[in-house]
């Protein structure tokens, strides 16, 4: 693109994904251009990233592209379950050090759940903990996997949790953990939380034990404000917390470090629906709200919200996930239709 006022537009890197990632990615950019979103859109496919020696990784077409725009929307990829390469989005997440995941939880008008006044935000540390994947075969038949926790890593994601909850009027910060069993390194990731908590007088921290915190989600959900995890902890309950509001079709994410910002949805591939026409785009269309915000572009990002909040209170056009017919197309058509 040479003309000036392609100059001015946002450059995006697309990752339709696979599984009900082409369906979702492909309704939600047909929305972001209806709604007057000015993006020039870099469309990339995501291949497993084998290497760990960075300069391999830093070669990558994806994380080259995504180093160059800064900004990214992506589909779900799946991961092979208990066998093949390992997974595409970690790997980004590590090569591009987007340390924490973010993933507001909220009910949207018009979904019924017993908890109407759910508004959680999930923190994930995104880069180490068991879900980094490090694992191999000492003998036959027995395997190990490392849990590593760090200071740094723990401090930082603390950091963006107190940081976040002080701009945005967040009362409440609960750290997670299960530090009475592995005490030194739930343990190291709790004494980094207290200590930065320190700095931030009028928030209250919390902590409480993550086997209780699943308990507690599930009887009494309005207790949490802001739940502050290590990645794999992060990844349970944030689908935990997605169902509290409705489903894994409903709750955005991003990964936030400071070379790129990545928006994707919560939920995954979806397989057992893909290619039907029946995904839910909802996740990825307000992680692409999210994205419009962080690019300064809030007005497309409210029209949006307020198409997708009318299409929820008024029940029509919806997805069978929520409990409607509509095909992923017509969800579509109704929110653009409805934009205002
Ligand atoms: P991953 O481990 O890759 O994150 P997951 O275990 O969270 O995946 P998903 O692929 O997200 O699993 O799907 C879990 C269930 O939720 C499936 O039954 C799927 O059909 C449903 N689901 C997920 N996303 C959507 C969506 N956007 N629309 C409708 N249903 C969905």
């Amino acid at each position: 693109m040479t003309s000036s006022a392609s100059d001015s537009k946002a450059r995006v890197t697309i990752i339709p994904g696979d599984g009900i990632g082409p369906e979702v990615a492909a309704a939600t950019v047909h929305l972001l251009d209806a709604a007057g979103a000015s993006i020039d859109w870099v469309e990339m496919k995501a291949q497993p990233i084998t290497s760990r020696r960075r300069e391999d990784v830093e070669a990558d077409p994806l994380v080259q592209s995504l180093l160059e725009t800064r900004v990214g929307l992506k589909g779900p990829i799946t991961t092979p379950v208990a066998e093949g390469h390992s997974s595409i989005n970690v790997a980004l997440r590590k090569a591009l050090d987007l340390y924490a995941n973010f993933r507001p939880v909220k009910k949207l008008p018009g979904i019924q759940t017993p908890f109407p006044d759910v508004d959680l935000i999930v923190v994930r540390e995104n880069t180490e903990s068991l879900y980094a994947g490090l694992e191999h075969t000492v003998v036959p038949g027995v395997v190990e996997s490392l849990k590593i926790i760090t200071a740094v890593a723990s401090t930082r994601i603390a950091r963006f949790a107190f940081d976040y909850a002080r701009r945005f009027g967040r009362k409440l910060v609960t750290g997670v953990h299960k530090a009475n069993i592995m005490k030194l390194s739930d343990g190291l990731f709790l004494e980094c939380l207290r200590t930065v908590s320190k700095d931030y007088p009028g928030i209250t921290y919390r902590e409480v034990i993550v086997d209780n915190c699943c308990m507690q989600l599930v009887m009494r959900p309005q207790q949490f404000d802001v739940l502050l995890l290590e990645n794999l902890y992060g990844d349970i309950i944030s689908d935990l917390a997605a169902g509290l509001v409705g489903g894994l079709g409903l709750v955005p994410g991003a990964n936030l470090g400071e070379k790129c910002a990545l928006f994707e949805a919560v939920h995954g591939s979806a397989p057992d629906i893909a290619g039907r026409n029946q995904a839910n785009p909802t996740a990825l269309m307000l992680s692409a709200v999210l994205m419009l915000r962080h690019l300064g572009q809030p007005e497309p990002a409210n029209r949006i919200e307020r198409a997708l909040h009318y299409a929820y209170s008024e029940r029509r056009h919806l997805t069978r996930d929520v409990g409607g017919t509509a095909s992923t197309d017509e969800f579509t058509q109704a929110i653009i239709g409805s934009l205002s």
